[in-house]
């Protein structure tokens, strides 16, 4: 079943074998081939689902790009500013390749920092430097981003209005309304599976688990 005027905003992050040491935590993000195409697969014909990409990982160009163009499929990448180039990571050429095929590119920051811990120095090149960056890049305007680990608070949040954010993305889970200026999205998991998908994709999630997310959400934007 499918509520109008709300939308699903999936994440991915890695796909395939890794090319680059893990982060903390990060292994838990990571899916195979034969799994991201299930994910694909499943959206199809789906224009309540949307599907970006963390990390500016290799694999968004190497694994991704073509399974997407394969399907008929758009979607958003969200790269670092600061890793082009670097092991595991999209180079330039990479962003120009997304862009050419029509994929849209925008802002996951410039070095991968927790947005609530850094200093006004490092969030002047986390959002302004990132921008212009990827607007040089890009040869068009980027002001949307997602945000790093998910992680906010009021401050967070602030700074991003202050940088002209247009849209922000987090990793709260459940449905989204499109248009509003902060989204949940839902990331892939390394143990997805159809149920997965089921669960996902047609949000059966029960009447608690929503009751979760809302008080979750409250809570990150008004903490500081
Ligand atoms: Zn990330």
């Amino acid at each position: 079943m499918t509520r109008v005027g709300r939308v699903i905003n999936l994440t991915v992050h890695g796909i395939g074998p890794a090319e680059r040491e893990f982060d903390p935590g990060e292994d838990r993000t990571w899916v195979n081939i034969a799994q991201f195409e299930q994910v694909l697969d499943a959206v199809v014909g789906r224009d309540d689902v949307r599907i970006t990409f963390d990390d500016g990982n290799s694999s968004d160009v190497r694994i991704a790009l073509p399974r997407l163009l394969d399907r008929g499929l758009t979607a958003e990448f969200f790269v670092l500013a600061g890793e082009f180039g670097k092991p595991g990571r999209v180079t330039e050429d990479d962003v120009r390749s997304l862009l050419k095929a029509g994929m849209r590119v925008s802002s996951h920051g410039w070095a991968h920092r927790d947005w609530r811990q850094i200093d006004d120095k490092q969030a002047e090149e986390e959002l302004t430097g990132a921008h212009q960056a990827l607007s040089e890049l890009t040869g068009q305007p980027v002001s949307r981003v997602a945000i790093p680990f998910g992680s906010y608070d009021r401050h967070v949040l602030r700074r991003l209005r202050q940088a002209g954010v247009t849209l922000a993305y987090t990793c709260d889970g459940g449905k989204a309304t499109p248009g509003s200026w902060l989204q949940a999205r839902t990331s892939l998991v390394c143990d997805l599976d159809a149920n997965w998908i089921r669960r996902v994709l047609d949000d059966t999630a029960s009447p608690a688990l929503r009751a979760r997310r809302l008080v979750a959400r409250t809570v990150k934007r008004v903490r500081g």
